[in-house]
């Protein structure tokens, strides 16, 4: 007990001084493109698994490959962004885990969007087939080509065409770095409605194909909702101009959505409009510590009924993934150790009110013996201190051996009890496994390492995972997508004629399947035969070609 009223006691100093006492790092170090390139980390490039797991790659379709005729019209489009040096095609050819590697030889950096369009054109009527890349910071080895592919990125394709002040609607190309969209919008009173830990590198148009949720979904919701329109060019190079900036609109289909979160694999997205929220004119972070996760879901009850409409993150990691944080980033815990941290966000207009709320919540908090220790922020350095405990657990997993990665959407109770079994089930055979993720959305993130790829050990894991996971009514994939890793575990969280739908979808707009093959549909999915009907460029909203 002693140590509990030391740390509650510490917790109301903190209060009453509103400001950080951690030793945490001063500086939140986000993470540049630079640094993700640089990171030294232990290559771990191959096929995730062995053959036989249905998570490795199949055998290669019968696609064309590239010919001295194809880089020549290549070249004449995209003069000078045509690249065939393999040493600098090869960072795109590796995904960011280092754990999946294609062996393209052609990487496009198209700047428009009628380059991408002439690019899809050739290659739907020379049968090659493409692999669209944003950031290349996807976890599931989709954004890496599995054998030759076209390399077609996005990079150069980042402008920012209109901001409307009065709405907060901001308009740009797929190609525009999240980090950079955020800093562009705070000058000007606005922020993102999405925030993640890799938004130094990944793009609009990735987080997009990915249907990225991140740390404020809590608040603002999914790209679902904040998308208010897409600019989409086909597989056989048509322009889908659905790039609307309205809040409503309900004529028709919204065919937008059918992009948000398909992988590359239905059009490679161009532009987007989103509706972004007001810069929350005060904002704390407070850094948390209990005992039992049982604690922490009743934290995050009180929470959610005390703060109400300022909450904008509840967020956990597990005390495992301290340690990681500990040993390979060096970052120290601010608090006492505990075998839970919960980081509560609050954004709001009134910094007296919003303070008054969180003291309330935490007084509460305290005296219910919820938390254990605890520290609040209010500067914004400090804040960002505070957030990079929870946002770089990705990158010291990287430091600690191969990583299992999965992302598991389940009833917000169930979340935690996954980790217990699978450490349970796998003993000794793991590095380490650990659990952290976003308590707000009932989505968890379960990282198992060992210091090398081991087949044996993700025989274990999978379906072991999946199987679980689909007992308790969960989603195998709540926001990374399912890649190449995870496209033959899809009926564990969808049913058959909901796949085959997809897979006419898919037929449909992609009849040749050279976006992204191999990829999000499983291996047996063959495009159906009976949908015959193709799509012409009647999808431009101008009636145009
Ligand atoms: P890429 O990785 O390049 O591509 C991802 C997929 O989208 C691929 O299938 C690719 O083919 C496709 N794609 C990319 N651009 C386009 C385009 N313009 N048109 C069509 N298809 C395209 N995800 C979350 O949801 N929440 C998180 O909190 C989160 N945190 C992360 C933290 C770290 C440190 C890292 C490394 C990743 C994290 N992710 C998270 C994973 C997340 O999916 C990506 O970071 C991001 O959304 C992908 O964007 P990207 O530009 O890097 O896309």
């Amino acid at each position: 007990m002693l140590g509990v009223f030391q740390g509650t006691s510490r917790l109301r100093a903190a209060l009453r001084l509103l400001s950080i006492h951690s030793s945490a790092s001063p500086s939140a170090d986000l993470l540049s493109s630079a640094r993700f390139m640089s990171l030294s980390r232990k290559l771990h490039v191959g096929e995730d698994g062995s053959r036989s797991s249905p998570g490795s790659a199949p055998e290669r379709l019968p696609f064309s490959r590239v010919t001295e005729e194809d880089l020549a019209f290549f070249s004449q489009i995209l003069p000078g962004r045509t690249i065939t040096d393999p040493d600098l095609v090869e960072s795109s050819n590796v995904d960011w885990l280092k754990s999946v590697r294609g062996s393209s030889e052609v990487l496009l950096r198209p700047q428009t969007t009628e380059e991408v369009s002439q690019i899809l054109r050739y290659c739907n009527s020379h049968n090659l087939a493409v692999n669209p890349q944003g950031g290349n910071t996807g976890l599931v080895g989709g954004s890496v080509p599995v054998y030759d592919e076209i390399i077609l990125s996005t990079a150069l394709m980042n402008n920012i065409r209109s901001f409307d002040h009065i709405s907060g609607i901001l308009t740009c190309q797929a190609g525009c770095v999240l980090e950079n969209l955020s800093l562009f919008l705070e000058e000007r009173d606005y922020i993102m409605p999405l925030d993640l830990g890799a938004k130094g590198s990944c793009q609009i148009g990735g987080n997009v194909a990915t249907n990225a949720g991140g740390l404020r979904l809590l608040r603002y919701g999914s790209l679902h909702g904040t998308v208010l329109g897409l600019e989409v060019v086909l597989a056989d190079g048509c322009v889908l101009d659905c790039l609307s900036t309205l809040r409503k609109d309900n004529t028709g289909y919204d065919l937008k959505q059918l992009f948000i979160g398909s992988e590359g694999t239905l059009g490679v997205i161009t532009a987007v409009s989103i509706l972004c929220p007001r810069k929350p004119k005060s904002v704390n972070v407070v850094f948390l510590g209990c005992e039992t996760f049982e604690q922490l879901l009743k934290a995050f009850q009180l929470c959610r009924g005390m703060l109400g409409e300022i909450l904008s993150a509840f967020e956990f990691l597990d005390s495992e993934c301290m340690r990681l944080l500990n040993t390979h980033l060096k970052l120290s815990n601010p608090i006492s150790d505990c075998s839970f941290y919960i980081v509560i966000e609050t954004s709001g207009s009134d910094p007296s009110h919003d303070t008054q709320k969180l003291h309330n919540f935490l007084e509460e908090a305290m005296q219910s013996l919820l938390v254990t220790d605890g520290t609040v922020a209010t500067e914004e350095s400090k804040i960002k201190a505070l957030w990079s405990m929870r946002e770089r657990v990705t990158e010291a997993l990287t430091h600690d051996g191969f990583n299992y990665k999965y992302d598991i959407s389940l009833p917000v109770e169930q979340i935690y009890q996954l980790v217990t079994d699978v450490r349970q089930h796998l003993g000794n055979r793991a590095k380490s496994v650990v659990g952290y993720g976003h308590v707000g959305d009932g989505n968890l993130h379960l990282n198992v390492t060992s210091p090398a790829k081991d087949p044996a050990l993700l025989a274990a894991i999978e379906p072991f995972v999946y199987e679980w996971t689909a007992r308790y009514h969960g989603s195998i994939s709540a926001e990374h997508g399912l890649g190449l890793k995870k496209r033959n575990y899809i009926y564990y969280s969808k049913p058959r004629p909901a796949v085959a739908l997809m897979g006419n979808i898919k037929a449909m707009l992609d009849p040749k399947g050279i976006l992204n093959p191999y990829k999000t549909l499983p291996d047996q999915l063959k495009p159906s035969s009976s949908v015959k009907s193709q799509l012409g460029c009647s999808f431009h909203t101008d009636g145009k070609e």
